[in-house]
């Protein structure tokens, strides 16, 4: 039987393995696995089928459905081109801080649900407690929905999730959802001086990106919903990062590549914002084709992660308020996990130690007091599942 590590002690270790999005993250999975077992708790795997990678989830307790489920990603966004002044693989301690990549977002966290879940097992509980482990949070959260798949057939199902991004244990009840396009114009190539017989894939392109202008004015001007009311800005985002195309001055462009992303309050979803992109798409091409017919526009890729709407039944929300005493409304501007648990008939909130401020920076850090008042948590959450 392995030692029961402390919560540091177990950060220390997640944080060693080096699980940027782009590596693999099963050593630290195989890690964990060993580590569970060590102390009898069966844990099972979600295996990525295209690469390396895997989630982990686990069930402590009563084989019931009502499990606090415990949920946190283990890939953390690179190093590379950040000035860094300890190594980010290793945790230092340093002025009341622990410095090292994921300290913050979130292998604290992670550390201190392992930590509970242990505990658990050795103290019994009456009400379920659960782990879940994902990857590839940070390139679009993709790693969550198989998952929460995967978990659904093997563990009782559990009814309150707590996602442990940085909110410096506030409650936060609602964050906007996202959809990306990675989008391929294709045009078709005419000498610029006849352009009526080519099909300029940039200036295609552009009356699609011209179009999230025109989005995001009317709703601008649009008087906010509730649900939208508590966010800045208080509507839905339309904004493209990264156009690349064409090859000369006088050549109409035969490709163009853009990447369009859309931001979305509660209360609107996802898939009609993906319509209504779809519907630009097929507006202009229609005019492409007019011209050239096998032009048009090719969706290369794309990624939803829905919102977290606040509840009405508040679930996970009652639970995570009772523990900190936070009554304050929060919602927060970054996508997470929270909102795919919830989309999959979980209740969910996110409350988790440190400043999402601290997050992907260099020499990104928790402070000690954050993961105490973390810590804490996690000790009062399994006095209320022991009775
Ligand atoms: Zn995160």
């Amino acid at each position: 039987m392995p030692d029961r590590l402390s919560p540091l002690e177990l950060m220390t270790k997640l944080v060693s393995f080096p699980t940027v999005s782009s590596s693999t993250n099963l050593p630290l999975v195989g890690w964990v696995e060993e580590y569970l077992s060590g102390h009898g708790i069966t844990s099972h795997r979600y295996a990525d089928p295209d690469e390396p990678k895997a989630a982990l989830f686990a069930h402590v307790g009563p084989l019931e459905e009502g499990a606090v489920v415990l949920s946190g990603h283990t890939d953390v966004v690179p190093v590379e081109g950040q000035d860094w002044s300890t190594d980010p693989f290793k945790v230092v301690e340093k002025n009341g801080r622990y410095y090292g990549r994921g300290t913050c977002d979130m292998k604290g966290f992670d550390a201190l649900a392992i930590w509970a879940l242990v505990e658990a097992q050795y103290a019994g509980v009456t009400r379920p407690l659960q782990l879940a482990l994902s990857f590839d949070e940070e390139i679009g959260c993709v790693g969550a929905p198989p998952m929460i798949r995967a978990m659904q057939p093997v563990l009782p199902k559990g009814s309150a999730v707590i996602v442990g991004e940085p909110s410096e244990m506030q409650v936060v009840t609602g964050h906007k959802g996202s959809i990306g396009f990675e989008i391929h114009a294709r045009g078709f190539e005419v000498h610029s001086s006849m352009p009526d017989k080519g099909v300029s894939a940039i200036m295609s392109a552009a009356k699609v990106i011209d179009w999230t202008n025109t989005v995001n004015d009317t709703n601008r001007a649009a008087e906010p919903t509730d649900l939208a009311a508590v966010f800045d800005p208080p509507y839905t985002t339309a904004h493209v990062g990264v156009v690349r195309g064409g090859t000369a001055h006088n050549i109409t462009a035969k490709d163009c590549f853009f990447l369009l992303d859309i931001r979305i309050v509660p209360g609107e979803s996802a898939g009609m914002w993906g319509d209504r992109v779809r519907d630009r798409l097929r507006e202009v091409e229609a005019g492409m084709k007019a011209v050239v017919p096998q032009t048009g526009f090719d969706i290369i890729h794309e990624h939803t992660v829905p919102p977290l709407v606040p509840e009405e039944a508040k679930e996970a929300e009652t639970l995570a308020r009772m523990i900190t005493g936070d009554n304050g409304t929060h919602v927060v501007s970054y996508g997470t996990e929270a909102g795919q648990f919830q989309e999959a008939g979980y209740s969910a909130a996110i409350c988790g130690p440190g400043n999402i401020a601290q997050a992907h920076q260099p020499d990104e850090y928790i402070s000690r007091a954050q993961f105490e008042a973390g810590h804490a948590f996690m000790k009062s959450l399994l006095r209320r599942l022991q009775t």
